[in-house]
């Protein structure tokens, strides 16, 4: 079944086009990613996703519902982390995810039992009595979290989830996102971290100045786009390599070095060999790759 659909849809700010006609689609039980530099329009679709402002235009529907008329309805299926944390600092970890839990209509009888599941789910149980100020950065990004799963969404929609944390609370982060997807929950996912995207998508869109420029299955957009290896190439050796007839690879440039591409590793590194070039690196292609390849630009290094 559809969870979300998406069709040619328009945002403007003034004069300004935020989004200029995308379309996208999301089956139920699916991770789906928008991967995108800073100021694509990822947040500001998904405010369009969840109700929390009106479109310019095109179609959006959410379990069959329109958001922008049905809001209530559709805010009632999804849990949504969104890019602040704005929780309320002065309150209790416990004081705080009763009170969401209250406003979000889970019954009461059952209330107490839902907030200890989640608080252990995200490893917060022993800091249920503190005060929220007194959390890292990374407890309050999991308390968001069982604030955005205390009413039992059928969809999850994570802005950014990872931004701004450490690599121990991201990987702690990505396995509860893959946990969640074990459970059947339909997860949709902005980032602007290619690595993000291509552990956690089954299928995703690379968006642009408010367009998507590609959509697939992360290893299919590789395969599609990139040659299957780069080796980095020290600049004389680049520089000799461009007067020289290349048949089976290919040369480009990402910001920092010259890479020779090549479907085939073994006739990589052979070549490299009869050519007496030591590479800096052979990697294998990636997501990254692939939004230079169709942007002319670099998507890492941006926040
Ligand atoms: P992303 O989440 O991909 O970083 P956003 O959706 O936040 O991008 O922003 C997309 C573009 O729309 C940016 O250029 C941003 O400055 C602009 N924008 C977002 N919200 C507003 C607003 N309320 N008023 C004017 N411009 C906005
Ligand atoms: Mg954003």
């Amino acid at each position: 079944m559809q969870a979300l659909l998406c069709e040619n849809v328009l945002k403007s700010f003034g004069a300004f086009q935020a989004l200029k006609g995308v379309s996208l689609d999301v089956q139920e039980g699916e991770c789906f990613g928008l991967l995108g530099p800073n100021g694509a329009g990822k947040s500001t679709l998904i405010s369009m996703i969840y109700g929390a402002s009106s479109r310019s235009g095109g179609k959006i529907e959410v379990f069959g519902q329109d958001p922008q008329f049905n809001g209530r309805t559709v805010r009632a299926g999804i849990g949504v982390v969104t890019q602040g944390n704005n929780l309320d600092s002065s309150m209790t970890v416990m004081e705080n995810m009763q009170m969401f839990a209250r406003y979000v209509g889970v019954p009461e009888d059952k209330k107490q039992k839902r907030i200890d599941e989640l608080l252990d789910f995200m490893l917060l149980s022993h800091k249920s009595d503190a005060v929220i100020e007194s959390l890292s950065g990374g407890m309050q990004r999991r308390l968001v979290f069982v604030r955005a799963l205390l009413h039992s969404p059928k969809m999850v929609i994570l802005d950014e989830p990872t931004t701004g944390l450490d690599p121990a609370v991201r990987q702690l982060l990505w396995e509860k996102v893959l946990e969640m997807k074990r459970q059947g929950i339909t997860i949709l996912l902005t980032t602007h971290y290619m690595d993000e995207a291509e552990r956690l998508c089954d299928r995703l869109v690379i968006m642009d100045q408010g367009a998507v420029k590609a959509e697939g299955a992360p290893a299919k957009l590789i395969y599609d786009s990139c040659p299957n290896y780069f080796a980095g190439l020290l600049k004389e050796d680049a520089e000799r390599l461009a007067k020289v007839e290349l048949k089976n690879f290919t040369l480009t440039k990402d910001q920092s070095n010259t890479l020779l591409g090549a479907s085939d590793l073994t006739q990589l590194s052979e070549f490299l060999t009869l050519q007496n070039i030591k590479p800096l690196f052979i990697r294998p292609s990636n997501l990254e790759d692939v939004f230079l390849k169709i942007t002319g630009r670099e998507l890492a290094d941006n926040d």
